[in-house]
């Protein structure tokens, strides 16, 4: 017999008979969204405030968006990296600029945030030295190289045996002091441990990250995938610690939506590959990067990036009183709320049956990550809606 796959749970069946085991049953099936909102099988709105994991920085179906996807489909998709196109050109110009790179600054262009980090990786082989520094609680990705990277173990051990020479260092300084030397390839970290529960890392860390790389001859490579493209209230979060990084690399945001990642290489790292050394076929086709180049060229004309400040700072504002809310991490519309109790699924699934999106990255921590479009209509929405699931599990 064919199983319903319109409304109601027939989707559910279809979901566990077709598709691989690799993911948990999803919450809910979602058929249309628009501006912060997206619509259920059933009908029903909800608050998008996670804008699938920190990528749909735009919200759901902006125009700017649909123009750049439709426009650039019906004037050239795909042509592989034998040839040069305009929109790639474009948007390496663009990210460079919002980067402030120099003219030393590079740009490769690839599909995904964890591709971004295999770049990385190998960009820090090309300076043969044996030992790749990452932190605990990190998570880079889920291809094996980046995996390797990733400080979760459950993540890591069934795979094993992974790429070797990866070391994972709780996040201090003083740890770092004691790691670094001079067979150390890079150092790679995310400036805020977004999976880890939206964690800072401790005050000056980056600022003697960059000291400390820079005195040993090695690479410091941030992943900006969930912090970059503006979401943190500056373009990048590196941008607010006054350093600059040998590389960072990007994915999700940038986007909106669609499939895009990026490594980004500064001064004498963007010398480290020879011709021939990587590549892609899909990456930086003119049709993502057109989309890409349009969101961003959104988020500067629109003020987005002041935007994520400001409304995150309205965010915190709101929130500090709520019930269970023990603290507040994270910057601007990335925000880790930590629970007083371990309910953070809980108050997830209660949230979605009252028609707000969030996450629990952990069971004490709700993750935020709205579109970066947000005001003050959402804002005050999502306030009500989340007192009420914080109440409904204190
Ligand atoms: C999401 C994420 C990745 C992996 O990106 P994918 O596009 O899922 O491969 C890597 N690093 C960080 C910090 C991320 O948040």
């Amino acid at each position: 017999m064919t199983r319903s796959t319109g409304s109601g749970q027939g989707w559910r069946d279809d979901f566990g008979d077709r598709m691989l085991r690799s993911t948990p049953l999803p919450q809910a099936q979602l058929v249309r969204g628009e501006g912060a909102y997206v619509w259920d099988d059933d009908g029903k709105r909800h608050l998008d405030f996670l804008a699938g994991i920190a990528v749909n920085a735009l919200g759901h179906a902006h125009p700017a968006f649909v123009d750049a996807v439709s426009r650039q489909a019906a004037i050239l998709a795909h042509v592989s990296n034998y040839f040069a196109t305009p929109p790639q050109l474009a948007l390496a110009q663009r990210l460079l600029r919002l980067a402030g790179a120099d003219e030393h600054g590079r740009v490769f262009f690839c599909n995904s945030g964890t591709e971004a980090n295999e770049a990385a990786i190998k960009l820090a082989r090309r300076t043969q030295r044996p030992r790749i520094l990452a932190l605990e609680d990190s998570f880079h990705g889920r291809t094996t190289g980046a995996l390797a990277l990733t400080g979760k173990p459950a993540l890591r051990e069934p795979f094993e045996p992974l790429l070797p020479g990866v070391e994972h260092l709780p996040s201090t300084i003083e740890a770092l002091e004691h790691a670094i030397g001079p067979d150390v390839a890079a150092l790679v970290l995310e400036p805020i441990k977004g999976e880890a529960g939206v964690r800072d890392l401790p005050t000056g860390y980056l600022e003697t990250a960059r000291v400390l790389t820079a005195e040993h001859g090695a690479l410091l490579i941030l992943d900006e995938i969930q912090t970059g493209a503006g979401r943190t209230g500056s373009w990048f979060a590196f941008q607010r610690h006054g350093i600059v990084p040998d590389a960072m690399t990007l994915a999700k945001g940038i986007g909106g939506g669609f499939p895009i990642g990026a490594l980004v290489t500064f001064g004498a790292a963007s010398g480290l590959f020879e011709p021939g050394q990587h590549g892609t076929t899909f990456g930086g086709n003119p049709l993502a990067t057109a989309t890409a180049d349009a969101v961003l060229a959104e988020i500067e004309r629109a003020g987005l990036v002041e935007n994520a400040a400001r409304r995150g700072r309205q965010l915190r504002d709101g929130i500090a009183g709520l019930p269970l809310v023990a603290e507040l991490r994270g910057e601007g519309l990335l925000i880790g709320v930590g629970l007083s109790a371990e309910v953070a699924p809980d108050v997830v699934s209660t949230a979605l049956e009252l028609g707000l999106i969030v996450n629990a990255p952990n069971p004490s921590t709700i993750r935020l990550a709205p579109p970066l479009i947000i005001g003050d209509a959402q804002v005050e929405m999502f306030l009500a809606l989340f007192a009420k699931a914080l109440e409904a599990h204190a």
